[in-house]
């Protein structure tokens, strides 16, 4: 049987890394006060289409909808956002006293799979509702950044852009299409349909003839109304004071419509063509557009996959204890519970019939910390033998002793 094209387990053997991802994050993100959200997997598709944008490459092609058995249309989500809106607005949640949602979990996208680009693949993404001060952008980039740094991720960029609001961007959006229906023949199929349906998404365009025609294209910045001009001026000027680096790509735009005023990206050198690691902005009118009231919003993702590739192999071990079990399973069992409970360390008890050289193997291979010997002799006489695998010591201890000495290690 074969695994989904584009889809990945994640083996017990990077699990480490996933854990150390998921601590840190968790860590960072509640500092900064933010709380768990945990929304469905699958949902409505208009969830979606509303949310994300009818005229987007997600919801365009990139969606897996299918109907169940009552023949509604659903969705696995392809991203987090639109997801955490409808919960905010289904569950009242700006009566909650805090807005700062995060949540972590797969995401799914029928793209083409390549390297840093998967079918399902996972992200964390945070959310603020109701702040429309330009310190929470500044200070979510902040925070992206301090958490990339804790993971032992460094040698970014981040740019930014202002991508304007309802009011402006129309003028912007006009512009462009005449930009690009002058070149429109040098165009790809993609881009020839977007340019009436979403000429914006021509400058995110991959393709290489796309990408230098995008480069003369007219900037938002010229077009940008005084509200989102003021917004974008504070939010550098906020940046500079946090001694956060930018740099201004004034064609960045994002793979959904709803963002508006600031967007950011931060991205590696290290990943090539997938180098984004990170992605947001504001997003003021989306709330509304999903039908709750008029609240301001701004939020980003991160690519788990993406930044698992960048954090430093993982070379803790993996086990604390290995109990080599000479045929006396209910005295290793005994010994294994009690360390679990007055240690709460990691151990792992062998029940299988092996030679004490087979098993000691197996614990190297394993990269356990102390292998504990117990057979008859041990037994009868209430000791254990232990080996401390990193300096290939061993001695036998009274089990009480031995025990009250881990204790105290682990204090
Ligand atoms: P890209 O330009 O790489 O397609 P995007 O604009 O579609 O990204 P977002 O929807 O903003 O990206 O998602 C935020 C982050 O999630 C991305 O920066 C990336 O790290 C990660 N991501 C998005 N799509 C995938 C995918 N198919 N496989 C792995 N990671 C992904
Ligand atoms: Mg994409």
């Amino acid at each position: 049987m074969e695994i989904l094209r584009g889809f990945k387990d994640i083996l017990p053997t990077d699990i480490a890394k996933w854990h150390r991802l998921e601590n840190i994050a968790r860590d960072v993100l509640s500092s900064f006060g933010f709380k768990e959200i945990r929304t469905p997997i699958l949902e409505k598709t208009s969830v979606f289409a509303r949310g994300v944008g009818e005229a987007t490459d997600i919801v365009e092609k990139e969606m897996y909808t299918f109907l169940d058995k009552s023949n509604e249309s659903v969705t696995l989500r392809p991203e987090g956002t639109a997801g955490v809106v409808r919960s905010y607005i289904d569950n009242h949640l700006e009566n909650l006293p805090y807005k700062k949602l995060y949540y972590i979990g797969p995401m799914f996208r029928y793209e083409r799979p390549q390297k840093g680009r998967l079918r399902q693949f996972h992200q964390i993404g945070v959310e603020v509702f109701g702040i429309s001060n330009p310190s929470i952008d500044a200070e979510i980039v902040y925070m992206d950044m301090f958490m990339l740094k804790k993971l032992g991720i460094e040698n970014l960029r981040v740019e930014i852009n202002n991508i304007g609001c309802d009011r402006c961007r129309p003028k912007y959006i006009n512009q462009l299409k005449d930009y690009f229906t002058s070149h429109k023949d040098k165009l790809c199929e993609d881009c020839k349909r977007r340019l009436d349906k979403n000429p914006l998404r021509i400058l995110d365009c991959k393709n290489k003839n796309c990408k230098a025609i995008s480069k003369d294209a007219p900037k938002i910045t010229e077009f940008a109304c005084d509200n989102c001009k003021t917004h974008y001026k504070s939010v550098k000027e906020k940046l500079t004071l946090l001694n956060i680096d930018f740099i201004e790509n004034p064609h960045l735009v994002r793979g959904l419509d709803y963002y508006t005023k600031f967007v950011f990206e931060i991205i590696t050198d290290k990943l090539g063509a997938q180098g984004t690691v990170s992605a947001g902005g504001r997003y003021d009118g989306l709330i509304e557009q999903l039908g709750g009231k008029e609240t301001p919003g701004i939020g980003f993702a991160s690519g788990c996959e993406r930044l698992i590739e960048l954090m430093e192999e993982e070379n803790k071990k993996q086990f604390d204890y290995y109990i080599a079990n000479l045929d006396s399973d209910d005295y290793a069992m005994k010994i294994a519970l009690k360390l679990i409970e007055s240690t709460n360390k990691r151990v792992y008890i062998e029940y299988e019939k092996r030679s004490l050289k087979s098993m000691m193997k197996k614990a190297d291979k394993m990269n356990v910390s102390f292998v504990i010997i117990v057979g008859e002799n041990e037994k009868n006489n209430n000791t254990v033998v232990v080996k401390d695998m990193a300096n290939s010591t061993q001695e036998e201890y009274n089990l009480k002793t031995f025990l009250d000495n881990e204790v105290k290690r682990w204090l």
